[in-house]
């Protein structure tokens, strides 16, 4: 590929220049005089072979600017901030004679590679020596590397044994497996929101979740709190919905009770005006009310287990397996 002035995809116009730049701006620029006084016609770009050159720069590099399209900070390098890209004088009937450096992404280590050597055929090394996605998980560590220690740190506090014991682990883990890493991220969240959660806990959370219970689950159950039988101001249907559905299904006030006390898990629901209590024996409703002095909440409706629907009924089930 030619660079040129029309496919100059990243930077249009030399991009504005970050304070740690004007050094390459200027080493550019120097370069470009020194090639034009030698009458050289076309010269290359030269990224790095190792595990810092981005994505952008990998891909630019061996590309061919023509000295009357070479503009420092668009046509050439620096293509961005803190780019590390050089520039070589082009020959065409020189090519592939001489050598060029490389890094290993693993060791660091230095050594040679024929000069035509492109990134892009560096990395496929790279890649077949370490395994697929290697360069990529290497370059992902250096540049992520400040923001991963402050994650790790907090992770530590929040999940320990959970996480990997060094950082270098933790890296690695976080970059070579998603799926877990997913799992872990969800875990630190759900510890957040359930401080006291214990990672049996979150298991039997993200089982019950997976069932279909809608709203946000907690388990371990809201602290217990008291479940005042009282009229529902706000419904204008039917105020007293708990005392006839207590009536209908031979409910006491102690059964309304104790399916709070002895909740496996409790659920939020309707922006967290609604609280839901899953107990073995049954379930209790609590809503937000403003209609009484001192009393933020109150029972909004109830039902034993003899009306369990089957997500509740597999719910329950699935809290009991784990253990509850
Ligand atoms: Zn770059
Ligand atoms: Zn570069």
């Amino acid at each position: 590929m030619i660079l040129t002035p029309r496919n100059r995809t990243y930077f249009r116009k030399p991009f504005p220049r970050a304070r740690g730049d004007y050094p390459a701006f200027f080493a550019q620029q120097s370069q470009k005089d020194c090639f034009e006084e030698l009458d050289v016609e076309k010269c290359k770009v030269v990224a790095a072979l190792d595990k810092h050159t981005c994505p952008i720069c990998g891909k630019l590099d061996g590309t061919i600017i023509k000295m009357s399209d070479y503009e420092v900070g668009s046509t050439a390098p620096p293509f961005h901030p803190w780019c590390r890209c050089t520039t070589a004088p082009y020959f065409e009937d020189m090519e592939g004679i001489g050598e060029r450096y490389a890094r290993d992404v693993e060791t660091g280590e230095s050594f040679t590679v024929p000069k035509d050597m492109t990134y892009e055929q560096w990395k496929a090394i790279q890649d077949k020596k370490y395994g697929a996605g290697k360069v990529d998980t290497e370059r992902k560590k250096v540049y992520n590397e400040v923001a991963d220690k402050k994650q790790f740190e907090a992770y530590k506090k929040r999940l320990s044994d959970e996480v990997p014991k060094t950082f270098k682990d933790f890296q690695e883990f976080k970059y070579t497996n998603p799926e877990a890493y997913k799992d872990l991220t969800e875990h630190y969240r759900y510890k957040g929101r359930v401080p006291e959660a214990t990672k049996e806990d979150f298991e039997t959370y993200k089982a019950i979740k997976a069932i279909g219970i809608r709203g946000s689950i907690r388990v371990p159950a809201l602290p217990s709190q008291h479940a005042y039988i009282l009229e529902d101001k706000s419904s204008k249907r039917d105020p007293a919905h708990i005392m006839h559905r207590m009536f209908e299904r031979n409910i006491s006030a102690d059964n309304v009770q104790n399916y709070i006390d002895n909740a496996l898990f409790s659920v939020k629901q309707y922006k967290g005006t609604r609280r839901v209590f899953y107990s073995k024996e049954g379930v209790t409703v609590l809503t937000y009310t403003q209609d009484y002095d001192g009393i933020d909440w109150i029972a909004k409706t109830t039902w034993s287990k003899y009306d369990f629907e089957e997500t509740v009924e597999k719910a329950i089930q699935e809290a009991i397996k784990h253990g509850k």
